[in-house]
């Protein structure tokens, strides 16, 4: 296995934390011109960033993080849902409702209990689900988190479908990685949760707690060919300017390892559960929350951004402004909660708003929502997707596929109001749509739609 320091250098990050205090106005701004190349930031100038507290500064940030977000993938926001397979779970991190110790009963949805749950997404319009198992190897072996992929990708719903299914399972080896991409998974998610080894050793206890393992799965899931793999932190259990170099040095270190850096970073923050004790000493407020966001779209700018419903409506609708490019929405974190079936959830959950409503929001926003699923179908992965993303010319595609998804969930869920904004919205972007013959395409693809089409796209 390779040398933990080869992706986290503590007393480097240490040392860059110590010598970037109190940047001058003239250090931040000249490192904001820098990000608008959108080549990334060197961890000494996220540093910086990171110690910048002035209000102006930050607004700067903000300003600079969304013309980058807007240049790269432009107005398109892709939502997907998380559905919870299954709470049992031999771990006992300390910041999950899931957790060994907690005594409450477990639940693991059956094949057909699998079924009922995409069905109902399928009825809300979603297109991507995001699938969590605890860690459990008799409970939950590989052999029945393929199952349960292969079934939900089985699944129909009148014209509903899960077209990607991505996955968030405990760091496994390489043949159990080489078993989800036989079975057409999406990307592969996996968190650090903190890059600081002292707290991650006080924090887990179980198999998890091997620090090395949870570091190189993704070195794991690109040998066995999944090349589309996340990374996160969940902010809150360590110093964030510590776990922002940490994450963004782990980025590093896969684009130069692999040539493919993360498809995505989500930046959960850690919120109250069943059973868990919120340490304050290391609590991220909303708006350094947003300053996360905004430094990462600045350092990282290929990579997509998540941000889940443990937010509230309000930071989620600035931080889709700043960088944030993909989402869930209407979101329950418990197995079988969709079908109102209680049973222990993993997290609280700070958005409750249904998919329509936060929908009807974004498009108040001028963006444009998208269930698009192109690029994994396309074979647009890995590097192929990289090579697109790196230059700024993905939103080329995201847009008219935005356009096409969006229209069939206008077609086929949508309340009148959010039809009635989105075919407005629509109208403009087609518009937008620089090249004359997606443009053209598009608009016949629209009409297809309207007449019955479904699973068009670029
Ligand atoms: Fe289990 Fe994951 Fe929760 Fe830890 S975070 S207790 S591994 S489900
Ligand atoms: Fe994502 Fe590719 Fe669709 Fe853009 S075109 S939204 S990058 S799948």
């Amino acid at each position: 296995m390779p040398e933990i320091k080869e992706i986290i250098d503590e007393q480097k990050i240490n040392n860059i934390l110590k010598n970037t205090q109190n940047p001058p106005a003239s250090k931040v701004l000249e490192i904001l011109a820098k990000a608008l190349k959108k080549k990334g930031l060197t961890l000494e100038e996220i540093g910086y960033l990171l110690h910048t507290h002035k209000p102006e500064l930050i607004e700067k940030m903000f300003k600079t993080a969304a013309k980058i977000k807007e240049d790269i993938y432009g107005e398109r926001l892709v939502f997907f849902a998380p559905l919870y397979i299954s709470s049992y779970c031999v771990n006992d991190c300390e910041y999950c409702g899931f957790h060994k110790r907690n005594p409450a009963s477990r639940k693991k949805l059956t094949l057909a209990e699998v079924k009922e749950q995409v069905k109902i997404l399928e009825d809300m319009g979603h297109k991507r689900l995001l699938v969590e198992f605890g860690e459990h190897p008799l409970e939950n072996p590989i052999d029945y988190v393929t199952e349960v992929i292969k079934i939900i990708y089985e699944t129909k719903s009148n014209k509903g479908e899960i077209r990607r299914v991505n996955v968030n399972i405990a760091a496994t080896t390489v043949e159990n990685y080489q078993k989800l991409k036989e079975v057409g998974i999406g990307t592969y998610q996996l968190f650090q949760e903190t890059y600081h080894q002292g707290i991650y050793k006080k924090m887990h206890n179980g198999p998890k707690a091997d620090y090395q393992r949870q570091l190189f799965a993704h070195n794991n899931a690109f040998q066995a060919g999944l090349d589309d793999v996340g990374l996160g932190v969940l902010f809150g259990l360590y110093d964030y300017k510590f776990d922002v170099l940490g994450l963004v040095s782990h980025a590093q270190y896969l684009d130069k390892k692999f040539g493919v850096g993360p498809h995505t970073f989500s930046v959960p923050r850690l919120r109250p559960a069943e059973t868990v004790k919120i340490d304050p000493t290391y609590q991220v407020s909303e708006e350094e929350l947003l300053k996360i966001i905004a430094i990462l779209r600045l350092s990282v700018p290929y990579t997509g951004m998540i941000i889940s419903t443990r937010e509230r409506p309000e930071v989620r609708t600035k931080a889709f402004e700043i960088g944030i490019s993909q989402t869930s929405a209407a979101s329950k974190t418990s197995p079988g909660g969709y079908s109102q079936k209680e049973s222990l959830g993993q997290f609280n959950v700070f958005d409750p708003r249904n998919l329509d409503e936060v929908l009807k929001s974004i498009l108040e926003q001028g963006l444009l929502p998208s269930f698009c699923t192109a690029c994994y179908r396309e074979g647009r992965t890995g590097q192929v997707f990289m090579d697109l993303a790196k230059p700024g010319n993905i939103h080329n595609l995201c847009r008219p596929n935005a356009i096409l998804t969006f229209k069939e969930y206008l077609e086929d869920y949508a309340s009148p109001k959010v039809k009635e904004l989105g075919e407005k919205v629509i109208n403009e972007y087609l518009k937008k749509i620089p090249n004359k013959v997606i443009k053209q395409k598009t608009k016949i693809r629209l009409k297809e739609i309207e007449n019955g089409k479904r699973d068009l796209y670029f």
